[in-house]
């Protein structure tokens, strides 16, 4: 069934046009029609589903930074991200009077090899030098607070890093969702069908056209398919689904310890006492909605890691597919010969700390054909060479 969120007397009337179409409302979709707005530009944005519903609604909201060493442009975007997003999500909490359930809660790390701990005071070095000065790369020989994680785990110690933050993926997504309430046309249950070239429309899947000065494809691992059907390439020529599982469980935690990370398992600690865990990692998989056995075992994994969880009842077993592009960094930019349909999408495993600066970057692309501060790794044309 289609929705429509209703929003600004220049949509009043039924003939659908815009300066931006977003396709997709995840993460990176409705910070793209957020910032378009905000630009004064009509947006309206198709979402097959309902919004948030991909990949970008999941429980576990890790935002973790690269490692300090090799620093690149890459790593300098996601820093730079990971800084600016508290106050997005203040101002964005301001405006909607809706929590996020941010924290800036910082990462713990244990150490099992010697070499770790020597890995670990390079990485000290590294990040006094590429990190600014209010974030801290820390040896520990204990942990703060006893068995998070347990002690067995971390025979050389453990590193404290305070760029790390956490957010709730869903009160995320629903905060953003409301910003757009008044700003933008929302059109849920309707997908982006195909571009009707001879009009200068795009199809959707109910049949309605709509003309849009620009087009941003922000439909997740999806967008590799309408670029397939676009380009007559296959889509892995693209990138590919990455599924992944997690879950939520119900812990006595408070929320302000920081998350931890050890050998694969993110145990992150949210409000209300609640600890998501996750993730598997499955480039096969039948079922793409499917819990099963591997999420019973990273639970398990999580459980010795953390002994506070050791009985911690399970609430929620999720999974979604992440979009991996094909050099697996971010994928944006404008498609072959056609300017006025710019990609954003394939961040991967990090795509939380970074949607709002992908969204900067696929919109000035979109406005004045260049971004200075795009990665030459995340630029559509360098995933297609
Ligand atoms: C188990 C798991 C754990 C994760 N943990 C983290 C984490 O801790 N931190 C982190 O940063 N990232 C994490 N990720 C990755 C992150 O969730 C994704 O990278 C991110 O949500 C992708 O956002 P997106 O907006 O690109 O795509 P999506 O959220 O998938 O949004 C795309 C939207 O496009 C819609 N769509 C598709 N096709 C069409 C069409 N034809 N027309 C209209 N709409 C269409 C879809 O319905 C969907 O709503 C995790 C992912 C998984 C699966």
């Amino acid at each position: 069934m289609t929705s429509e969120t209703k929003v600004s007397p220049i949509y009043a009337d039924e003939h659908l046009s815009c300066d931006i179409l977003v396709v997709g409302a995840g993460v990176v979709g409705l910070w793209i029609a957020r910032l378009a707005a905000r630009a004064g530009h009509r947006v309206i944005i198709l979402e097959k589903r309902s919004a948030g519903t991909g990949a970008s609604g999941g429980v576990l909201g890790a935002l973790m930074p690269h490692m300090p060493e090799r620093w690149n442009p890459k790593k300098q975007f996601q820093f730079e991200a990971l800084g600016s997003l508290a106050a997005e999500v203040a101002n964005l909490e301001a405006e909607t009077g809706q929590n996020c359930d941010y924290r800036r809660c910082g990462r713990l790390m244990p150490l099992v090899q010697p070499h770790h701990r020597e890995l670990a005071q390079q990485r000290m070095v590294a990040a006094a030098q590429v990190w600014d000065s209010n974030f801290q790369w820390n040896l520990l020989d204990a942990p703060c607070k006893a068995n998070w994680p347990a002690v067995h785990t971390m025979p050389h110690g453990l590193v404290h890093e305070t760029l790390a933050a956490r957010i709730s993926p869903r009160k995320y997504m629903a905060a953003l969702k409301a910003s757009l309430a008044t700003q933008a046309l929302l059109l849920e249950g309707e997908g982006f069908n195909r571009f009707d070239d001879a009009v200068q429309k795009v199809v959707t899947t109910s049949g309605r056209n709509i003309s849009a000065g620009h087009t941003i494809l922000a439909a997740g691992h999806e967008t590799f398919d309408i670029l397939s059907d676009m380009l007559a390439r296959p889509a892995a020529d693209f990138g590919t689904p990455v599924k992944g599982q997690a879950a939520l469980l119900q812990a006595e935690i408070s929320d302000d310890v920081p998350l931890v990370f050890h050998d694969g398992v993110y145990a992150v600690p949210h409000e209300g006492g609640t600890v998501a865990i996750g993730s598997t990692s499955e480039t096969s998989f039948d079922d793409s909605v499917a819990t099963d056995a591997k999420l019973d075992n990273l639970i398990e994994r999580a459980r010795v890691l953390c002994p506070v969880l050791e009985t911690a009842a399970v609430l929620e077993r999720w999974a979604g597919l992440r979009p991996k592009a094909i050099k697996r960094d971010p994928m944006i930019g404008a498609v072959p010969d056609r300017p006025d349909i710019t990609v954003a999408t394939g961040g991967f495993k990090i795509t939380f700390g970074i949607a709002h600066k992908m969204a900067a970057c696929a919109l000035e692309l979109a406005s004045v054909g260049h971004c200075g501060t795009l990665p030459e790794s995340f630029r559509l044309e360098t995933h297609l060479r």
